[in-house]
């Protein structure tokens, strides 16, 4: 059977995107529902592949088939292609599944040569309208087919003949002048190509649709799919249809409109026309268009027209819609609609509005407002005004969104002193600050915990700056690689720029752009509608939603955006404390067991304090604590500082200088330590389980401090739910040892507190082999929580700190996988083992607990996937709570879409 490559706008529908691309699907509708749409028809996006894998030739057969469709708008127009009288007009666009807007081909004018040009200049009388659009056409359709740049003609054929002339503006222009224009532009062609311009209007076509094709695969189309996530193999559709002008008079015009306030949601038109001219003059700034509003004063039976149609159209696609539309001679024709891009604040008001005027139901406004909608709400952003203007410096990863202004600061110690007031010099006492690193590590904490945003030039999403900003809910943006950061100097150099130690930036940890100054912020709203979805969300949401939080602050902060429970307490963070550190360091170098002891003791009195003040915040909801985790040379000074420091003292002291030579004993002591603990793979090293292992003190303290804290909140008569948590089991073994140790430990407490506690005993799977030994682990764990950071990083063997800023951008960019591991989980490998993990763990257990708490727990396609696997919690940082809470109503509202239909 013949493929069916071309389709009458009355032979679509709104339902047929996928073939005939969401400007053909959405024309074809809006024919079909009678309103006021030029004649046309739509190649298919069928045929685009076809193009390509025709190795770029255009089908044969195609232009038969476009011959034909022709002829259906010559008879629906009375009109005809290249006639010599009340001859025919058309444009080409391009129309993808999902739109692109700006990035591909159009075409407009197409059939005019001299003697259309001749014929529609006695049809109309108006000779200036006809070579302006003659001189359009000649423009557009060289710039996309003949790779002639459409500035070569604006910028410069056409701006010096205005100069020429003194013609401020195109419509300073006449006749003649249009005339002689398009006669330049002619020529240009000429000179450039070696051919005249093509008078055949179907040649004109056949090259405007093979230009729009080709512009499938131009670079900003690629590169804004890969952003989008939109697929390649889809393909662009081609409409071609009926010129209206909105440029023949003064009766005429174009314009674009948003059926709502597209930034805010308002229920109110929002928009812009110009009379006297053709639709790219509204987008290309080259004259400033008039709001909508003023068309009801100008022509107010167009504008009741126009409101007719926009309301009629907004009812019957029950959504805000984005429309284009031209008036000829004060006959109102509608040129596009299509579901409008809003912002997030504007996403939340149309759902909830929508549902409150009996247009959509709950489930839907669930799902049309995204995570990333929500995340616009819980973060400040920067003023768009402000952004209009500015250029960024440099680019790095979006790390943790919200936006930041501060004085850039090089060192931890420096951003916690400006924050305290005890700073003199470069940065102004009680200015904000950012705390600019290469990379960071835990020494930096108190610095990053000290700033309003961090920025480093090295790292991903899950690099250590990333995963700290993110749970403190300060902007990061992390591997801004074109920054060469100069600790020592307090600068850093971007180019030619050089940003030194007091300079203001500006960073948006939402895009990861990077600004030189302080730019405008707006705080976040989270408004009355916000809070209506959410309420929503929860009544449909079939998943706990819990938040990893690791001190009373962020436990508060998580109940206020909703959390359930936490799901990871990192307990080794309260160690990064400054009042902490010293006594971790001393546990660590001690080598007499009396002094750990003594450190032990001092520190379980402030982890209990801890643990009694998160267990308040959560006032009976659960919290998994995880016992300590990384490798311990962590807590001491980094090996590359000490052998700076000693050098430089030694330096000193070779130079005469006296009275370091402690000092440098002290430093020289430390560096044997740090050097003796030193391990290739840290991350594959001694930490987690293993650490209980070596060194059991300091989990039987950490479980102390735990159960006691809990003791001690419930015999305020609170409730409390702990669940211990031991990391990076691999073997069976490791958490038979340690848990037996633990859970005697536990008994006595309980014994010696007098109450109840309902603790628990679980683990973190994150490691392959820990998942694929699940059925043993659950022999003793009573919860599995998936740390798919780790789980990820030992799945691919990609290292979690360095892999992003290294290849894994490459490995994107070049589709050698689909998207970042680290972000999203890899369903095929690392959700495989999930998969198995929870299977053959409640076959040992029944009803075992599963949850995540590695970052994939905030991020929603993760979280659908969670869904399918029958986790019964996600855990994220706090301020991806709201996130967290609509992806799992989606995801039950998906899963329930499926069963509904398997059954
Ligand atoms: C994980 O590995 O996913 C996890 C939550 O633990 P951490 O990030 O602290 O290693
Ligand atoms: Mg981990």
């Amino acid at each position: 059977m013949d493929l069916k490559r071309v389709y009458l706008f009355r032979e679509g529908n709104a339902t047929m995107k996928d073939l005939l691309g969401g400007k053909g699907a959405n024309l074809a509708e809006m024919s079909n529902i009678g309103l006021p749409v030029p004649p046309g028809f739509t190649i298919t996006t069928e045929v685009c592949n076809e193009y390509y894998a025709n190795g770029g030739k255009m089908p044969a057969g195609l232009m038969d088939s476009v011959r034909e469709a022709v002829k259906d708008v010559e008879k629906l127009m009375s009109r005809t292609l290249g006639g010599s009288t009340k001859p025919l007009l058309v444009s080409v666009r391009s129309g993808a599944k999902f739109s692109m807007p700006g990035m591909m081909d159009t075409v407009l004018n197409l059939g005019l040569n001299p003697t259309t040009v001749k014929a529609m200049v006695d049809e109309t009388g108006n000779k200036r309208f006809v070579y302006d659009s003659y001189r359009r056409l000649i423009m557009m359709l060289s710039d996309v087919a003949f790779g002639l740049s459409k500035h070569e003609f604006d910028d410069k054929i056409f701006k010096e003949y205005k100069q020429k002339v003194g013609a401020e503006s195109d419509l300073d222009l006449d006749a003649d002048q249009m005339e002689e224009i398009s006669q330049l532009f002619l020529k240009h062609v000429r000179e450039k190509t070696g051919r005249e311009f093509p008078t055949d209007p179907f040649e004109q076509m056949e090259v405007g649709i093979e230009a729009v094709f080709k512009s499938w695969n131009n670079d900003r189309a690629i590169v804004y799919r890969r952003q989008e996530r939109i697929p390649d193999e889809i393909g662009t559709a081609v409409n071609i249809q009926a010129m209206v002008f909105g440029n023949a008079g003064d009766d005429c015009g174009t314009g674009v409109a948003f059926t709502r306030d597209p930034s805010t949601g308002e229920k109110a038109i929002y928009g812009e026309y110009l009379m006297n001219a053709q639709g790219e003059d509204v987008v290309a700034g080259v004259r400033t268009p008039v709001p909508i509003s003023a068309l009801q004063k100008q022509n107010p039976q167009v504008f009741d027209a126009f409101m007719d149609t926009a309301n009629k159209l907004e009812k019957h696609y029950r959504d805000m819609q984005d429309l284009e539309f031209t008036i000829e001679h004060d006959k109102l024709f509608m040129l596009q609609c299509r579901s409008g891009k809003r912002t997030g604040p504007a996403a939340v008001k149309i759902a909830v509005d929508m549902v409150e005027e009996g247009l959509i139901k709950k489930e839907e406004a669930l799902q049309r407002v995204t995570g990333s909608h929500l995340d616009q709400l819980l973060h400040k952003r920067i003023d768009p005004a402000a952004l209009d203007k500015a250029k960024p410096l440099a680019k790095g990863i979006p790390a943790s969104p919200g936006a930041a202004v501060g004085q850039v600061v090089f060192d931890a110690d420096v951003a916690a002193e400006a924050k305290a007031g005890t700073l003199q010099g470069d940065v102004v006492i009680g200015k904000k600050v950012i705390l600019v690193r290469d990379e960071t590590n835990p020494d930096d904490v108190h610095g990053m915990l000290a700033s309003q945003a961090v920025l480093t030039a090295r790292g991903g999403k899950t690099s250590h700056a990333a995963v700290v900003a993110r749970g403190f809910g300060i902007p990061c943006v992390a591997g801004a690689e074109a920054l060469n950061v100069e600790v020592h100097e307090e600068k850093f150099t971007v180019g030619g720029t050089v940003v030194r130690q007091g300079d203001v930036i500006t960073i948006d940890g939402a895009s990861g752009a990077i600004y030189l100054g302080e730019l405008q912020l707006i705080e976040p709203e989270v408004s009355g509608a916000f809070g209506t979805l959410m309420s929503w969300a929860d009544d449909y949401r079939t998943m706990k939603v819990r938040a990893n939080a690791d001190n009373p602050r962020d436990a508060r902060q998580a109940i206020e955006f909703g959390a359930e429970g936490i799901g990871l307490c990192r307990t080794e963070h309260m160690f990064f404390e400054e009042d902490r550190l010293p006594l971790v360091q001393e546990l660590i170098l001690t080598k007499d067991e009396s002094v750990r002891q003594q450190m032990l003791d001092k520190l379980q009195v402030v982890q209990q304090q801890d643990f009694e003040g998160i267990f308040e915040a959560m006032d009976g909801k659960p919290v998994t604590v995880r016992l300590i985790d990384p490798p311990l040379h962590e807590f001491l000074p980094s090996f590359e500082e000490l052998v700076r420091e000693t050098t430089e003292i030694k330096t000193r002291i070779h130079m005469g200088q006296k009275g370091l030579e402690k000092d440098l004993e002290t430093k020289m002591k430390m560096l044997g330590e740090v050097e003796s603990m030193k391990e290739q793979n840290p991350m594959l090293g001694l930490r987690g389980v293993r650490l209980s292992i070596i060194l059991p003190g300091l989990v039987i303290m950490q479980t102390r401090a735990i159960l006691q804290g809990a003791a001690a909140v419930a015999k305020k008569g609170m409730k409390v739910f702990p669940e211990i948590m031991i990391p990076l089991v691999s073997t069976v073994n490791e958490l038979r040892v340690v848990q037996n140790a633990l859970e005697a430990e536990a008994k006595k407490i309980v014994k010696e507190q007098g109450v109840d506690i309902p603790y628990m005993f679980g683990t973190m799977i994150e490691l392959p082999r820990a998942a694929l030994t699940a059925g043993e682990i659950a022999q003793y764990a009573q919860f599995f929580s998936f740390g798919t950071n780790d789980l990820t990083q030992t799945t691919f063997g990609y290292s979690r700190d360095d892999a992003e800023g290294k290849f894994l951008q490459q490995y994107v960019e070049q589709k050698i996988l689909p998207r970042n591991p680290f972000e999203t989980i890899d369903v095929p490998g690392v959700g495989r083992l999930m998969k198995i993990a929870v299977e053959e763990g409640r076959a040992a257990r029944e009803g075992l607990k599963c949850g995540i708490c590695g970052e994939h727990g905030g991020d929603p396609e993760s979280i659908d996937f969670c869904q399918s696997i029958n986790l019964d919690y996600v855990s994220c940082s706090p301020f991806r709570v709201p996130i967290a809470r609509l992806a799992a109503a989606q995801a039950a509202l998906r899963t329930k879409v499926k069963v509904a239909v398997d059954k």
